[in-house]
């Protein structure tokens, strides 16, 4: 039992529309999409954030980005897409299980 959404979803206790599933890793589909592609690539264990991540575990991440790399090709985003992982409150954090958004299908604003 585990009171992480993130880890609910892991576990497969909430249902997620999943892309792909490793043993280490789960891509799946944001549930509030802010483009035609959104898809979101946790770790299956609990990180709070990609600072967490890295300091613990650097092969991991590249992980995440084979498995997103992976997701962009097989949306056929060939417009580009991009990859994101916010960070704390002032990035607009709010699940604090680490996770990379992936976005793309159609041209996206400038950050900040
Ligand atoms: P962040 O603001 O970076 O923490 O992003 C959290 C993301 O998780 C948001 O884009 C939410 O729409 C998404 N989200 C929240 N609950 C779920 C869920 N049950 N399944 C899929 N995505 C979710
Ligand atoms: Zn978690």
């Amino acid at each position: 039992l585990t009171d992480c959404l993130f880890c609910s979803i892991a576990a497969g206790d909430i249902p997620a529309d999943t892309m792909s599933e490793s043993d280490r890793v789960m891509a799946f589909r944001d549930i509030s999409p802010q483009a035609p592609t959104h898809v979101l690539v946790i770790p299956k264990a609990h990180y709070p954030d990609i600072g967490a991540l890295v300091a613990t575990d650097a092969a991991l991440v590249g992980e995440l980005v084979r498995t997103a790399a992976d997701v962009a090709s097989a949306e056929g985003i060939e417009g580009g897409w991009r990859l994101l992982f916010n960070t704390g409150p002032d990035a607009g954090q709010t699940v604090f299980h680490v996770h990379a958004h992936i976005l793309g299908g159609r041209r996206l604003g400038a950050l900040g």
